[in-house]
């Protein structure tokens, strides 16, 4: 048995930024913890408040860089718990030479299942129906009902800040994949605007997403970036924007989905009713392979 390591605690720190000439403020929840960051923190909230002898496994699926896939991998290390994930067969030169998050999660003991596309659904489908003592299984990007706990709790802070502020009114930005995180902000902040954009498929895949789970809230506001756009594509124009909001604001944010949620955002800003809260998401781990692949493709 590990340690009882001390709880991770959230961060309320929200920042002041100004970019372009407008004023908005940024919760930094990039500095909660390197691994555990940004809404992974509070959608697994749930389970980092759980004691260590109330499971032994927690198991999961997705892709082989995916976010959620380290949250867990770093949570389960804590915890003790042994960890399995499931994703496609690796391209050979990951399976060769891991790097990026999968590097990290392998080193945190996670247990990597390999499957070949067909067999990959099968292994889903069977996953979902699992329920064994001490077992849990935890949907692809953590999104559980269970994210709905920790979610609350983003809520509540972002509500007693903005009372302190003295706004009537507030408009929250973060970026989705499944949207569980904007859409739950959305459903226990009914008062208030949540802008969102979708990174994974488009915007009918993100209210289809979401509305699985319960009836799209009428305050969800989702900034269309037109088109299709391929998942974790490196486009120009978004890393000339991720250095513009390094160098203005000191904020580092992630390149596959902040940094999109930011472009959209600016977009779309001259119709936006201030005060803006941006949720930082995390996922800053991640980063470090995007820029390798950003640089080969300027390599000529
Ligand atoms: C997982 C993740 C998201 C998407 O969150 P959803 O709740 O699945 O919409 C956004 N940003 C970052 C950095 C993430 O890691």
């Amino acid at each position: 048995m590990l340690p009882a390591e001390p709880i991770i605690q959230p961060s309320t720190r929200i920042d002041c930024i100004a970019l372009r000439g407008h004023t908005i403020w940024v919760k930094r929840d990039d500095l909660i913890d390197p691994f555990l960051s940004g809404n992974k923190y509070y959608k697994l909230y749930r389970l980092i408040h759980t004691a260590p002898k109330e499971l032994h496994t927690l198991k999961s699926w997705g892709g082989a860089q995916s976010n959620a896939m380290l949250a867990i991998a770093a949570l389960c290390h804590r915890k003790g718990w042994r960890f399995e994930y499931a994703t496609r067969t690796l391209p050979a030169q990951l399976s060769d030479a891991p790097s990026g998050n999968l590097k990290v999660a392998l080193e945190l003991g996670m247990q990597l299942q390999e499957y070949a596309p067909k067999a990959f659904a099968n292994a889903i489908t069977s996953l979902r129906g699992q329920h064994r003592p001490g077992t849990l299984v935890v949907a692809q990007g953590g999104a559980d009902a269970m994210a709905m706990d920790g979610i609350k709790k983003l809520a509540d802070t972002i509500e007693a800040w903005r009372i302190t502020m003295g706004f009537d009114q507030l408009c929250l930005a973060t970026p989705s994949g499944t949207g569980t995180t904007a859409a739950g902000l959305a459903k226990a902040l009914p008062h208030l605007t949540m802008l969102t954009t979708p990174l994974v498929g488009d915007c009918d895949y993100l209210l289809e997403q979401i509305g699985a789970h319960g009836p799209i809230p009428d305050n969800l506001q989702i900034l269309d970036r037109g088109g299709h756009h391929r998942f974790a594509k490196p486009e120009a124009k978004f890393l000339s924007l991720f250095e513009e909001i390094r160098e203005a604001t000191g904020i580092v944010f992630d390149l596959i989905y902040g940094v999109p949620m930011w472009h959209a955002l600016l977009h779309a800003i001259d119709n936006i009713k201030p005060p803006i809260l941006y949720i930082h998401s995390g996922g800053l781990s991640g980063n470090a392979t995007m820029l390798e692949r950003y640089a080969s493709l300027q390599k000529p």
